[in-house]
């Protein structure tokens, strides 16, 4: 089944066309056809594309909203310029796929999309109103441009942390204000953490019952969770993204009295104080330089800098924090997995996060941690009882089977 799956945001949409094997054995001959991206949507858009065969094309094109974009896109795929021969018509793209960031307390996983399921990703608007209705564009997109006929599926971000327990998801806030407005933690990253545990189990021939890990997610975005019996139990992000790990430009973990303070002394309403948590934080806000990791640490080679050398402690030490929290909160676990952007191309990262981890049972192999850069590896020492992986995150491949899954009716990872 040819899946379009989109991620759709506020000026961007990034998709990819994935053939799924629905026939064979899980993750045996998933194809992705063709991958790209839109972004600065509201004008003149930039365009970039890689097909099977990793050519690369970029080009402008006037794309005032998401529809236009997408419109563009699919346009372009069906045209001679893509050189994908599989998507020649229409009838070529059998189902799309959509990341959907809040599911809220509504849905606990993929759901094919029907005017309930729309309805119910509105009522989640509240509780995520920078991303769902960027989402929803998406879905209403492709219904005005393919039609009601073509099926959608919605996989949420949220979803797989539905499993969290009360005792784990309630703040300690007056419990009327759980019931009233549903104000707890809902977690994200839900499909990339849920991927890499498949994957792990993948690797290690185990049942989902059988595992027990740490998955740190070191993207842009930062989060982690606890997954026992395969079931996210823990996790780092709160109510919205912002809670938990230091992150490119979010703070994470703060004390919550900072933001009357902050928009005392600043001048600020709460929603400036939020954006500057949000946009102007974590590694950018500490270093004053850039979000962007592998900038960072080219900087602190080359010129020590002070804050710069702050900011990559201070990102480290909050994620060896959190591993600590959840391996205390699932009652221990048998490996920690790197995923990410700097999960898994930052062997300097790894190690500074490992480092302080050994009275857990972690110690690296620092050969293995050096080579195991974009691919799957184990970076622990043979003697480590706790073990530490690399395995590369792939959020589209999950999204397009979740969808050919639920278009078919079949069960699957
Ligand atoms: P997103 O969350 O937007 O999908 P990614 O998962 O691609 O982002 O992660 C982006 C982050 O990964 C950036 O901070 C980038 O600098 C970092 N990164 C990528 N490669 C490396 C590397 N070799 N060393 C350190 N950081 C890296």
């Amino acid at each position: 089944m040819n899946v379009f799956v989109i991620n759709a945001g506020s000026s961007s949409l990034k998709w990819q066309v994935i053939a799924t094997d629905s026939g064979g054995a899980q993750g045996q001959g998933d194809v992705r056809l063709c991958r790209g991206a839109v972004e600065r949507i509201g004008g003149e858009a930039i365009v970039s594309t890689q097909d099977l065969r990793g050519a690369r094309q970029k080009f402008t094109a006037p794309a005032r909203d998401t529809r236009a974009a997408l419109d563009y896109v699919l346009r372009w795929l069906l045209s001679d310029a893509s050189g994908v021969r599989e998507i020649r018509g229409w009838g070529d793209i059998h189902a799309v796929g959509h990341r959907v960031v809040h599911g809220g307390e509504l849905f606990h996983e993929s759901a094919l999309i029907t005017r309930d399921v729309l309805k119910g990703i509105e009522d989640c608007i509240d509780l995520a109103p920078l991303h769902n209705p960027n989402n929803l564009r998406g879905i209403l997109a492709v219904r005005e441009i393919c039609g009601e006929a073509m099926p959608q599926v919605a996989v949420f971000d949220t979803a797989f942390h539905a499993s969290i327990p009360e005792h784990a998801y309630l703040y300690a806030v007056p419990y009327h204000l759980y019931r009233r407005h549903r104000i707890r933690r809902y977690g994200f990253h839900g499909t990339s953490h849920r991927y890499v545990a498949y994957r792990y189990q993948t690797l290690l021939q185990l049942k989902p019952e059988q595992t027990h890990i740490v998955t740190l997610h070191l993207g842009n975005g930062c989060s982690a969770t606890a997954i026992r019996g395969g079931r996210s139990v823990d996790t780092s992000m709160g109510m919205t993204p912002l809670e938990g790990l230091v992150m490119g430009t979010r703070s994470g973990d703060l004390d919550p009295a900072v933001v009357n303070l902050m928009a005392a002394k600043e001048g600020l309403s709460p929603h400036e104080v939020e954006a500057l948590l949000n946009t102007q934080s974590g590694l950018l806000g500490v270093s004053g330089l850039t979000n962007d990791m592998k900038v960072l640490l080219e900087e602190l080679e080359e010129h020590e800098d002070r804050r710069v050398r702050l900011a990559v402690e201070i990102f480290c030490h909050r994620a060896r924090k959190y591993v600590g929290a959840l391996l205390a909160s699932m009652g221990g676990a048998d490996a920690v997995v790197f995923t990410g952007g700097i999960g898994e191309n930052s062997a300097e990262i790894r190690a500074r996060i490992c480092d302080g981890l050994q009275w857990a049972g972690l110690t690296l192999n620092e050969n293995q941690n050096q080579q195991t850069t974009g691919r799957e590896g184990r970076i622990s020492s043979d003697e480590s009882r706790l073990a530490a992986y690399v395995l590369p995150t792939d959020e589209e491949l999950l999204i397009a089977r979740d969808t050919a899954r639920c278009v078919l009716g079949t069960e699957g990872a």
